[in-house]
């Protein structure tokens, strides 16, 4: 039986900390190449992985070694004989400090797409970004993960370092702010790390839930705000939910937060869906047809960063395959994403979609009438289920109160017929059937 190398100890801790899709495209065919006492050299399939692997997942694998004995080793990435790629499990203290004060160019808000999802937390972001106020002092922005938050707060950050450069301006995830209290209790400098946050004009502050726990941690920041605030600077924060359903912060804190303007982030509708990966298309220069967005946005409904995920994968697979980005290549590669065949829940949902559509209820579809404002959302309902199902006609007219099959031929022979004449009404059964697609 062959040894197990050190990377191989490292992947089985890195399996549970990962998707299964993710792991099964990013990490299957790595393989350890060298190993030293600094570091363990890993071959990975294409430069393109060594990029991606240590921007999505460096901290997955920092945690993972350092679970399996090696925290004390870099992990360098390569796909040929060059690592140029490396992921530090102990970050050193300089590396940390320079990371807090660092806006990802990309979350800008010329980059973020708005929508009734995230409408009202985009506008009181731009709002604070140019003129402070008290009325919004702190901005508490919430939502899920991977709903736009860091991006929204970043996008904050530029717009005031565009406008008035010299402001100061810290971005500090919960993380990086504990870290800093942490060092200066144990360095002794914790007048310096006071000095340093109560020097800002404007201080972002992501994942305000991390706090939990962190007595010295939450103390410092209570205090930080008071001095901010009444200094007239603008606070921003961020957490996965409101102030009040964060258990285990204090009180003092919790109405602190509550001073200004909580705002949220719901998790997008299906054009905003679309127009983010449109967005993310365009800035990598890829031509994405309508058929991929809508598949993407499709299945990909709670979580952005998963979306733009299935994107890139995507675009990476399409690139090592030769192939173009089409709704088969993405079918086939992203079936584990993409989530099992829907199929018996399908028809109740697409009844339900295209109900909604015509601000219906679903048992009004079957309703026996010949009523235009029924009859036309039904033949629309059976056209879906026809292109989106595997259904035979029989079957989708019983689920009409048993309508013959000829009634669903003739229904569909007539959307047909309408969406060639009709370029809006294709548009919007092209969305419908694409949410519903396998
Ligand atoms: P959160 O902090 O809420 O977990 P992020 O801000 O990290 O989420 O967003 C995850 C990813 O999704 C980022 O790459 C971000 O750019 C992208 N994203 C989220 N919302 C939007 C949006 N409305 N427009 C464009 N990109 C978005
Ligand atoms: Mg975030």
């Amino acid at each position: 039986m062959e040894r197990q190398t050190a990377w191989d100890k490292i992947l089985e801790h890195l399996k549970s900390r990962v998707q299964s899709s993710d792991f099964d495209t990013w990490f299957r065919h790595s393989k350890q190449k060298s190993e030293t006492s600094e570091y363990i050299q890993v071959r990975v399939t294409s430069p393109l992985f060594v990029e991606y692997i240590s921007e999505n997942f460096a901290s997955q694998i920092a945690e993972a070694a350092a679970y399996a004995g090696y925290g004390d080793r870099e992990i360098r990435f390569g796909s040929d004989d060059t690592f140029p790629s490396a992921v530090t499990p102990h970050k050193s203290t300089p590396e940390t400090r320079r990371r807090t004060s660092a806006l990802n160019p990309d979350y800008t808000f010329e980059n973020f797409i708005t929508g009734e999802s995230n409408r009202l937390a985009h506008a009181a972001a731009l709002r604070v970004a140019d003129q402070p106020t008290r009325q919004y002092n702190p901005l508490f922005v919430c939502g899920g993960s991977g709903l736009g938050k860091t991006h929204l707060m970043q996008a904050v950050g530029h717009r005031r370092l565009s406008r008035h450069p010299g402001d100061t301006i810290i971005y500090m995830t919960s993380e990086n702010f504990v870290n800093e209290v942490a060092q200066g209790i144990r360095f002794n400098r914790m007048e310096a790390v006071r000095q340093k946050l109560r020097a800002a004009d404007l201080l972002l502050v992501d994942d305000v839930q991390f706090f939990v726990g962190k007595e010295a941690s939450l103390t410092e920041l209570f205090h930080t705000f008071n001095a901010l605030y009444d200094d007239g600077k603008q606070i921003v924060f961020s957490s996965d939910a409101p102030p009040r359903e964060i258990n285990g912060l204090t009180d003092r804190l919790k109405s602190r937060f509550e001073w200004g303007l909580i705002v949220d982030i719901q998790v997008p509708e299906f054009e905003t869906r679309v127009a983010i990966l449109r967005k993310k298309a365009e800035s990598h220069n890829i031509d994405l047809p309508d058929d991929v967005a809508f598949l993407l946005a499709a299945r990909c409904k709670r979580n952005v960063r998963e979306l733009e995920s299935s994107l890139t994968k995507l675009e990476l697979l399409a690139d090592l395959r030769g192939e173009d980005l089409t709704a088969d290549l993405a079918r086939d590669v992203l079936a584990d994403l993409l989530g099992r065949d829907e199929a018996s829940s399908a028809p109740t949902e697409i009844l339900k979609a295209v109900a909604s559509h015509f601000g219906l209820k679903p048992s009004e579809l079957k309703l026996r009438t010949k009523k235009e404002a029924i009859v036309f959302p039904r033949q629309v309902a059976m056209y879906v289920l026809k292109s989106a199902t595997s259904l035979s006609l029989p079957e989708i007219g019983r689920l009409f109160g048993d309508k013959h099959h000829t009634t669903a031929l003739h229904a569909i022979k007539k959307i047909t017929g309408r969406i060639e004449e009709d370029p809006e009404l294709n548009r919007q059964i092209t969305n419908l059937i694409a949410q519903f697609r396998p």
